[in-house]
């Protein structure tokens, strides 16, 4: 451990992300399993890239079959490309009909950034201050704990609006986030950037996925119309069927966005990000920056997606993370009620968490607890993380198939570490 650790800092540098005090060296994964090194066992409950299960079979077949016969880069006649555009663009709103692949979540949010400028010729982006959208030098700057030190900084067409936090600052009806919209639109207008979109996470999974009720964004995308602006919703964490209800996080909202953007769970891992969006807005784009991408949308890609599309179809994943979900939020409240340390719990669906803090009046959060929390969970061989604007919420948000068992199996060892760390 201690040798694999000295060279990733002399081959790969300083400050590469890596999890947990004692870092994990996986070797292995099935369904919901991880195995590291040393033949220890982990329950994933944190992973969505593997979104239908590690190594998923039909997934593999797909991956290994495409390989095996073709695969190129994208400036050939494919069916894949259509197969997948015409499967995944019947998931979305009529009006989303037309596709771009990328590589990504990244790329296709400065993509869609950049469709934004393209249709309505103003640059002003606004996002939340607690976000995550991406790494190129156009998102970077969505995320304020993420703008470099030197280099592009911080565009003067970028404006952050407070995160929702329905804990601590509760916003029942979306009025004070469509206020600081407004805000921030007029301030983009005055500056003469103007405004060209709003980028959101419609379930804010970044920001602590705090507890919205349908409708809390309509006034924000009213705002956004009649500014003349774009709403882009990054589905990147919320989509292809993790919080259950529904296939997409922006239609648990009940609003359609003018373009979606996609990525981590598509296809399982290989490296698959999307763009969705109005026929329009997609010509505009494709003439005005003339985008091409080598590997976006090739056949091994297309396979890998479609088949995680017959996956979740087949097997109904998208209900039985409903179904799963509901037993965890049952297993969090009783934590609640059981451990002082957790304020708030959170999520639904495959996609659950609690907030922990210091003290339940104050509401200060618990961000050392927490970190302890998961760090004894994955010593006790369960693999979770923390997020939010404090790192006090616990992110748990296994893979699909995820099961009650498995539910059971995590929340026991949660009492028991919640008991051991913080007893109330
Ligand atoms: N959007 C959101 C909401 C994300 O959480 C992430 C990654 N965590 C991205 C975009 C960027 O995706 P990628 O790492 O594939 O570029």
């Amino acid at each position: 451990m201690a040798d694999m650790l000295a060279r990733r800092r002399a081959l790969l540098g300083p400050n590469v992300s890596l999890f947990y005090e004692e870092p994990v060296h996986i070797v292995r994964g099935e369904d919901v399993w991880l195995w590291d090194a040393d033949g220890k066992r982990y329950l994933d409950c944190y992973n969505n890239v593997p979104h239908v299960g590690h190594c998923n079979p039909r997934v593999v077949d797909a991956i290994c079959k495409q390989a095996a016969t073709l695969n190129t880069h994208t400036r050939y006649l494919h069916d894949g490309i259509l197969d997948y555009a015409e499967r995944l663009t019947a998931k979305m709103p009529e009006s989303l009909s037309t596709l771009l692949l990328t590589c990504t979540g990244s790329e296709a949010n400065d993509v869609a950034m950049r469709m934004a400028e393209g249709m309505t010729g103003k640059r002003g982006i606004i996002a939340t201050d607690a976000t995550y959208h991406g790494n190129t030098a156009l998102v970077s700057q969505l995320s304020r704990s993420n703008i470099p030190e030197v280099g592009f900084g911080l565009g003067g067409y970028i404006r952050h609006i407070p995160a929702p936090d329905s804990y601590r600052s509760p916003d029942p009806d979306g009025a004070a986030f469509a206020a600081s919209l407004q805000t921030a639109i007029d301030d983009l207008n005055a500056s003469g950037h103007g405004f060209a979109a709003l980028v959101i996470c419609p379930y804010f999974v970044n920001e602590g996925f705090p507890d919205l009720p349908k409708g809390w964004l309509d006034e924000a995308a009213r705002i956004v119309r009649a500014a003349g602006g774009l709403l882009i919703a990054d589905e990147v964490q919320p989509g292809f069927g993790r919080i259950g209800s529904h296939f997409w996080g922006f239609e648990r909202q009940g609003i359609t966005p003018d373009i979606v953007t996609l990525g981590k769970p598509m296809a399982n891992g290989h490296p698959v990000g999307g763009v969705v969006t109005r026929p329009e807005i997609m010509a505009r784009f494709r003439e005005a920056f003339r985008y091409f991408n080598t590997f976006g949308g090739n056949p091994v890609s297309c396979a890998a997606a479609l088949a995680v599309l017959d996956e979740l179809e087949e097997k109904a994943l998208p209900d039985h993370a409903a179904r799963v979900g509901a037993y965890a939020q049952e297993r969090l409240s009783a934590l609640h009620q059981k451990h002082e340390a957790i304020g708030d719990i959170r999520g639904e669906g495959m996609l659950f968490g609690a907030e922990l803090v210091t003290d339940r009046s104050t509401k200060e959060p618990a961000t050392a607890l927490t970190t302890k929390v998961f760090n004894t969970m994955r010593q006790r061989g369960f693999l979770m993380s923390s997020l939010g604007r404090a790192k006090n919420t616990l992110k748990i948000r296994p893979p699909m198939p995820f099961a009650q068992e498995h539910a059971e199996m995590l929340f026991d060892t949660l009492d028991e570490v919640l008991t051991q760390l913080a007893p109330s």
